[in-house]
């Protein structure tokens, strides 16, 4: 038991001490580690219905397709498009055929590359309202970070709630604030044969080193923003939960099950929940530590 407590809580300092370096290369606008990361393929596959998983090992990128085209979720890092690219055609669809681009939140590793999609394809750029600025400047408006890439012109500034309809698919934009001021959780129905699935894919509930709960005079409402966000998460049924890293759900593993099982792993409401409780706690108890200091 105590071997085993040790060894999880190794394996977390390790992973700890990985997120540090990737966000302080992302942080300092160096685009080495993490734009190595974004560089390392991943097989495609199809998450359920008309939506698959057309990312990177590292950056979660999805597609949603239809008769009248495509929706893409996060460009990812200008190094990732080309991967992207690949999947999407390994998929047996066109990539010319992205019709709009959404995007989990405004950080580089998720709209670093939307410039140069949206010039690819023409596809419709949508950004929720708080992210928007910081697309159309490439990074410039961030409260965190100072990392800067290719400005991108926003097609449409998307409301809490709004709705992307192409082709018979509709998405809906839940605004999910905090880690970034427009963060966003897409949600879907898809459609499994006989079945209705609700995808959920989370923006980003974390709550990143170096984030000023208290006292932030670049972003006041950063922690009524995410105790409105796990409101939000906990109020959204789930039966497909995926999000902006494939780290969040557990990609490499599932895709691994999806190989071997009948079933599809994908499909995992329990793994959301406690996945959102954990993150929840995480922000109480930095919360907490921030109000004690
Ligand atoms: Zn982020």
């Amino acid at each position: 038991m105590a071997k085993h407590e040790r060894g999880a809580v190794g394996m977390r300092l390790i992973h700890l001490a990985l997120l540090a370096v990737l966000l302080t290369a992302a942080g300092s606008g160096s685009r080495g580690a993490v734009a190595q990361e974004g560089e390392t393929a991943f097989p495609p596959h199809r998450v359920a219905g008309n939506l698959y998983y057309v990312g990177s090992q590292a950056q979660a990128s999805y597609l949603v397709t239809t008769p009248e085209g495509h929706v893409l979720i996060n460009s990812c890092f200008a190094e990732t498009v080309p991967l992207i690219q690949a999947s999407v055609k390994k998929l047996g669809f066109r990539f010319a055929d992205v019709r709009v681009l959404l995007t989990s939140h405004a950080h580089n590793d998720h709209v670093a590359g939307s410039a140069l999609v949206r010039r690819l394809t023409g596809a419709k750029v949508m950004v929720m309202e708080g992210d928007d600025e910081i697309v159309r400047t490439g990074g410039k408006a961030d409260f965190q970070y100072s990392s800067t890439w290719e400005p991108c012109p926003v097609d449409r500034v998307l409301r809490d709630g709004d709705t992307v309809k192409l082709g018979g698919s509709t998405l809906v934009a839940h605004k999910t604030p905090g880690h970034t001021r427009g963060c966003t959780t897409w949600t879907m129905e898809v459609r499994e044969g006989e079945k209705r699935l609700q995808a959920v894919i989370i923006g980003s509930p974390n709550v990143n080193p170096g984030y000023r709960l208290v006292g932030n005079t670049k972003y006041p409402t950063i922690a009524e923003d995410f105790a409105r966000t796990f409101q939000v998460l906990k109020s959204l049924p789930c039966d497909l939960f995926l999000g902006a890293h494939g780290e969040y759900y557990g990609l490499t593993t599932k895709y691994e099950r999806l190989q071997k099982e009948a079933g599809n792993p994908f499909i995992d409401p329990k793994g959301y929940w406690g996945y959102v409780r954990r993150k929840e706690k995480a922000f109480r108890g930095e919360l907490a530590r921030q109000k004690a200091e």
